[in-house]
């Protein structure tokens, strides 16, 4: 079978999308744009830098490039750099797979003040994304509103020692602002009861390795659940009162936030709970990880999904698809965009009806500085060749210089 297909976004769906096309119709031409230099989204951007078991699926999806004869073609941004209809007209399949980069907002009074920072910019700085915001001040109390994973990495890696990072890809600069901050207490609040909060357990685990830390949780009572929120009340309530050093991380469950409230700066975070009883909780920063939605000014993504023919087999439109946390929303981990991705390559064979005349790459080659996938290998090779003691890569967050590296061409080091 042939025919040109766009992918446009290099995460995890992304990928796992075009090593299912591959696999079951070598024949396609399968090209998979980014706006960044690099491939492998959240993977490299969003995933913690003390979880490399994790950021080594990206040896997965080197394959698809390196054997199944897929196309990375990074830093084109579609919206900017081209058109989704240009490349709608040039290929006979587009697939959005762009994720969501946007923090979704609190909502309530206060939830702009200085000090309120979101979960997917502060990660992104930590993992030194070329866009990103620098690190911000969070003082000796931040207060993180969440109960996902996401707001479990950042309150892991926010207690963790230098000695405990060992191994990670946490840059120099990152690296000095952990060892920097002055924190004493750490506050994780979530809005349901402690039973039905979204931690994985595996990753509750990892709270009781941290050495520096004594844990107390609140809010938690016996209640009727189901087996899954029995076991995760046995993780949490297993992790009250360990203490094994000064820095406090308090677990509040069962708090709707109602406003946050400083002068300029946020110092105080205000609940109700069960009772309906007021809470304040001081703080000197606030990070809200309570998901992600559409901030990508260049893809008309609501519009997109609102029109959409058909969003749960992923069809947008003619010839038009979306694809992983584009299309569900943010939900789902990495493996779930795997059989996701399964689907919807079968959707797209049963669909397609390629044209010979359509250009493909070539729509492409007026747009400057395009990556390719070498090019990622050679940036790859710059970042890992030496990297500083105790850390496995040395992150190159500077786009311009990920150009450079990735256009010395005949220089894979
Ligand atoms: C902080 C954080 C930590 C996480 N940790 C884990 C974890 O440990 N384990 C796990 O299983 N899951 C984790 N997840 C979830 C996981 O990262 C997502 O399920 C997955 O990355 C979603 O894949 P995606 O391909 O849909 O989106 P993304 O990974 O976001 O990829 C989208 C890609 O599209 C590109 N793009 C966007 N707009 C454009 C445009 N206009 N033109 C061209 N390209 C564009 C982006 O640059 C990006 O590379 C985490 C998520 C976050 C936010």
């Amino acid at each position: 079978m042939t025919g040109k297909i766009c992918i446009i976004g290099a995460g995890p769906s992304g990928c796992f999308l075009a090593q299912a096309l591959l696999k079951s119709a070598p024949g396609l031409e399968v090209d998979v744009i980014d706006a960044l230099p690099v491939p492998f989204g959240l993977v490299r951007y969003g995933v913690a830098a003390d979880h490399q078991g994790t950021k080594a699926i990206a040896r997965q999806f080197a394959r698809i490039f390196e054997r199944q004869g897929a196309r990375f073609l990074g830093n084109i941004c579609v919206g900017r750099d081209i058109t989704l209809t240009q490349l709608q007209a040039a290929y006979d399949v587009v697939v959005l797979a762009a994720g969501l980069s946007g923090d979704r907002r609190l909502g309530i009074s206060g939830d702009t003040l200085s000090g309120v920072y979101g979960a997917g910019s502060l990660t992104r700085a930590l993992n030194e994304h070329p866009d990103a915001p620098p690190l911000p001040v969070l003082g000796p109390r931040p207060l993180i509103i969440g109960n996902g994973n996401v707001a479990l990495d950042i309150l892991r890696l926010l207690a963790k020692t230098q000695a405990e990072l060992e191994g990670s890809d946490l840059g120099p600069g990152p690296s000095q602002w952990l060892a920097q901050n002055r924190i004493d207490h750490l506050t994780i609040v979530g809005r349901a009861a402690p039973e039905r909060a979204k931690f994985d357990t595996v990753m509750l685990k990892e709270l009781a390795k941290l050495s520096d830390v004594t844990i107390q949780m609140n809010d938690i009572a016996p209640s009727a659940t189901d087996a899954d929120g029995e076991k995760l009340l046995q993780s949490l309530t297993g992790l009250d009162g360990k203490s094994d050093g000064p820095r406090q991380l308090i677990f509040r469950f069962g708090l709707t936030p109602l406003a946050l409230t400083g002068d300029t700066h946020v110092r105080a975070a205000h609940f109700s709970n069960a009772a309906q009883q007021q809470v304040d909780i001081p703080c000197s920063s606030v990070i809200t990880a309570i998901g992600f939605e559409a901030q990508n000014d260049w893809l008309p993504r609501d519009a997109l999904i609102q029109s959409a023919a058909d969003l749960s087999s992923g069809r947008l439109g003619p010839r038009l698809y979306a694809a992983g946390w584009f299309r569900r929303g943010p939900r789902g981990t990495i493996p779930e965009h795997r059989t996701d991705a399964q689907i919807l390559a079968r959707t797209i064979l049963a669909d397609l009806d390629p044209d010979a005349g359509r250009a493909g790459r070539r729509a492409l080659g007026q747009i400057k500085q395009v990556t390719d996938f070498d090019g990622w290998l050679r940036i790859d090779a710059a970042e890992t060749q030496s990297p500083p003691t105790g850390r496995c890569r040395s992150k190159i967050s500077s786009r311009l210089r990920m150009v450079q590296i990735a256009q010395q061409e005949g220089t894979r080091q």
